[in-house]
């Protein structure tokens, strides 16, 4: 008897859990799913930020924005080719003042 009611339990947790695998199983499809989309839409954003072509205000270059050196001069976000640059434009704004 026991070893039956044993084997009966055991079936309605294997029963429970083979009900719950495709439903938990939807889920995960859903969830991946949203992620990979997230993850694309994401990257494409990042990839379209990255691909911009900025002007360096002291040389005038154009250059891809991912290779900028960031620099706020004087509450202006401003993106430079290169070091060099945004020192001699920021020498350069001193100057000026
Ligand atoms: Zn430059």
């Amino acid at each position: 008897m026991r070893i039956k009611r044993c084997s009966n339990i055991n079936a309605q947790i294997l029963n429970t859990f083979l009900c719950c695998v495709p439903i938990i199983q939807i889920f995960e499809i859903l969830d991946i799913s949203g992620y990979v989309e997230k993850k694309t839409v994401s990257g494409k954003a990042t990839g379209q930020i990255d691909d911009v072509m900025i002007k360096d205000p002291y040389c005038e270059a154009y250059f891809p924005k991912r290779n900028a050196v960031h620099s706020n001069v004087k509450g202006n976000d401003l993106y430079f080719c290169s070091k060099k640059c945004r020192d001699k434009y920021v020498a350069r704004q001193g100057q000026e003042n």
